[in-house]
């Protein structure tokens, strides 16, 4: 999978990854619609912490994440794993947390994938910041694809869908791709916090305008 992305990226000219256009993998229009700051967002869901994140959602940020997600192209990676480290770079300074969680994908969905995405770019991250990761979550049900849903329907689909493992020591940093309801992430540290852990605050590279 890994060989044969890095053969097509040495046989195909490069494309934008926003706009399809050639020559560099974002190019200089694009790049307004993908350039890291820092955004925080409080979480309007309780128990509240804080969501650190970098690039607004544009459709240029879509096809970037889709590019990563759905085709492993490795310089659309780049692009995330540089979002977050910027928006965690931010999050460390000004938080207590002190290791990462990656927010797990459903696992047909990783086995479709080859790989738990969140969690390498997580680990990319994690390393720019010298910050160590646990995978310490996993489904425990069937939950729908959320694209499609609302706020609402959401956290009904998501409430008790995640377990975690047991950890002592420190406070998490859950680390996603992109927050819109904050729905995943609040399901994620409800099952921390079942397991006595301390959830700080969440890194998304992306965040959108919340869904009604
Ligand atoms: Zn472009």
């Amino acid at each position: 999978m890994k060989i044969l992305q890095s053969l097509q990226e040495l046989i195909f000219p490069v494309r934008c990854l926003g706009c399809s256009a050639l020559g560099i993998e974002i190019c200089s229009q694009c790049r307004r619609f993908w350039h890291p700051r820092i955004i925080r967002t409080a979480s309007r869901l309780s128990p509240h912490f804080p969501i650190y994140s970098s690039i607004p959602y544009s459709p240029v940020a879509g096809r970037v994440l889709l590019a990563a997600k759905e085709n492993g192209i490795s310089s659309a990676d780049k692009l995330l794993t540089d979002a977050l480290t910027f928006a965690l770079t931010y999050c460390l300074d000004e938080t207590l947390a002190t290791f990462i969680v990656p927010i797990p994908s459903r696992k047909e969905v990783a086995r479709m994938r080859g790989r738990q995405f969140i969690a390498v770019i997580a680990t990319d991250a994690g390393e720019f910041t010298s910050t160590p990761i646990h995978e310490l979550l996993t489904h425990v049900r069937k939950v729908k694809d959320q694209s499609t849903l609302n706020a609402k329907s959401r956290s009904i689909n998501l409430d008790g869908a995640l377990i975690s493992r047991r950890f002592v020591g420190g406070n998490a940093v859950l680390i996603d791709d992109l927050v819109t309801t904050g729905a995943t992430l609040h399901e994620a540290a409800r099952a921390l916090r079942a397991r006595g852990i301390t959830v700080a605050a969440a890194v998304t590279a992306c965040v959108a305008e919340p869904l009604r």
